[in-house]
């Protein structure tokens, strides 16, 4: 294994912003980034942007770094994700409590959080084991053929704000025990997070230059990786137009590309609905809506309609809305005024046309920020409102109603988005029917739309505005990875 293990940071300094650079941590000589934590309005967090030059040296890091890092035995890079998940556990609560403070979201969130991310790192050391390649049989006697599975190179990645130390985990996890090396550009909403993770890549002893993090703004530092001709993938999880967006600039590089949801939950004429409830309710406001998979929209049989609206306005009222390191809050602020500003012209856009605002319907006028958005519950929502078609992204329940399953199928595939779908239901035949029919890239029965496990492969619907290839477990892995045919001559 090369030995210049990249250096440690002191954990004091986190609030000092840094970019990683080839082991080194530096000074970035960009614009100015200012972190202002939701809850309380504070700058909690200051620095400096990647010049482009710096973004540069990143990515001839990663490169110098590649070959190296790809001969690495397998067994070894397998025991580096296992020592960058113990060290991620051991500082559990000091990652939580900055993820909490940059991001807005309770305390006991950021936590498991924390924890799910520990775990994927050791679930990637794990699987790498045990993906293989295949010998092939051969039309001619004389010639034996191996598909083996190599590492690509120096990937991109590129993430948002919203679980900002999970999701990079899903890549970074998958790069480390795959041999490749990585550039990285987390959100500039929660860089803090960002630079705990690379820490704990410095404490594993992950050689200098295998991960990089550059700090910026997607349009110049995220645009520089994404054309970059030596970074051959990008793993990119983010809006819809900014995934096209950088699709259309990365021509013929890999893409992983984790897209925007508008997740339909589907309660039909035999729910269960003790069951159906709560798990509607967390799927709506878990995160304060600001989840990919959230549960975006409630489409109920009419016969029940009442109950479950009863139901949601009730759990909404339970929802303790304070600052993510409150005592006892369940939902935080959201994370910054373009999401809140659009969960406002979603709710405008529904009431201007004709529907009910049950409980909440704006942000709470006696906090320290205007972020806190009350949990909401909106009734009589139609096809054609924007809650319907595109992803509002807040602590939203709006409640659709239909009469048969196909007209539930019709109003949940009305959307150019099909990431996740969930359905209630006792009858087997009746969840067949909508497992089959639903758009999306998962379909839970029985759960909402939200319900997910690391493990699992997750992502949009080919022909939805919801992304390219899947994340999760193994899947990550295979698409981080490439094949090589070798034939060889074996006449005597
Ligand atoms: P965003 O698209 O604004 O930003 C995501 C990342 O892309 C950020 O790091 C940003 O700086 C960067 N970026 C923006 N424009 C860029 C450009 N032109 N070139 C290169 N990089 C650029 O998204 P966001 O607001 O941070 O996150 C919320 C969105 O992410 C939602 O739509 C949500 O559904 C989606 N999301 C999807 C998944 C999934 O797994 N499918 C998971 C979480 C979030």
């Amino acid at each position: 294994m090369p030995s210049s293990a990249l250096s440690a940071r002191p954990a004091t300094a986190i609030n000092n912003l840094r970019l990683l650079i080839a082991g080194d941590w530096l000074e970035g000589r960009g614009s100015r980034l200012s972190v202002v934590s939701p809850s309380t309005g504070e700058v909690v967090a200051e620095g400096a942007s990647a010049a482009p030059d710096q973004v540069g040296d990143a990515v001839e890091a990663a490169q110098k770094a590649f070959r190296p890092y790809a001969d690495v035995p397998l067994w070894e890079r397998a025991g580096l994700c296992h020592a960058v998940a113990a060290a991620l556990l051991r500082r559990r609560d000091e990652v939580a409590r900055d993820l909490a403070v940059e991001q807005g979201k309770p305390f006991a969130e950021a936590v498991v959080e924390v924890t799910v991310a520990a775990e994927m790192f050791q679930a990637a050391g794990e699987d790498v084991k045990r993906i293989t390649g295949e010998v092939l049989p051969s039309s001619d006697p004389t010639r034996q053929i191996f598909v083996v599975r190599e590492p690509i190179g120096v990937v991109g990645v590129i993430t948002p704000w919203n679980f900002p130390t999970t999701i990079p985990a899903e890549y970074l996890s998958a790069c480390l025990a795959a041999g490749n090396t990585v550039v990285w550009k987390p959100a500039s909403y929660t860089p803090v997070s960002a630079l705990h993770l690379a820490e704990c890549f410095a404490e594993a002893g992950v050689p200098a230059g295998v991960l990089n993090v550059v700090l910026g703004p997607g349009v110049t530092v995220g645009e520089i990786l994404a054309t970059h001709p030596s970074v051959v993938a990008l793993g990119v999880t983010g809006s819809s137009p900014t995934g096209e967006a950088i699709a259309r600039m990365a021509g013929a590089k890999r893409l992983l590309l984790e897209l925007g949801g508008n997740g339909p939950a589907i309660v039909a004429e035999d729910a269960d609905l003790t069951r159906a409830i709560p798990r509607l309710a967390l799927g709506c406001f878990a995160n304060a809506g600001q989840i990919c998979d959230s549960t975006e929209r409630i489409l109920v049989h009419e016969r029940l309609h009442d109950a479950v609206v009863d139901g949601l306005v009730e759990a909404a009222r339970q929802v303790r809305l304070d600052a993510s390191l409150a005592e006892g809050a369940t939902m935080g602020p959201l994370n910054n005024e373009d999401t809140a500003a659009k969960v406002d012209r979603h709710l405008a856009d529904a009431r201007a046309n004709g529907a009910r605002v049950l409980v909440g319907g704006g942000r709470a006028t006696d906090r320290p920020t205007p972020l806190y958005y009350q949990p909401t519950v909106v009734d009589g929502v139609r096809a054609e409102m924007l809650l319907n078609r595109e992803e509002t992204f807040g602590p939203v329940a709006p409640v659709m109603t239909f009469k048969t399953d196909e007209e539930a199928v019709a109003l949940a595939n009305d959307t150019e988005l099909g990431l996740v779908a969930g359905v209630f239901t006792k009858d087997i035949a009746r969840a067949n029917f909508y497992a089959r029919s639903l758009r999306a890239g998962i379909v839970n029965v029985n759960e909402t739309p939200t319900y997910w496990q690391p493990h699992t492969p997750f992502g949009g619907y080919a022909g939805t505005r919801s992304g390219l290839g899947r994340l999760g477990g193994k899947y990550t892995i295979m698409e981080l990875t490439q094949t090589k045919t070798v034939v060889v001559d074996v006449a005597p």
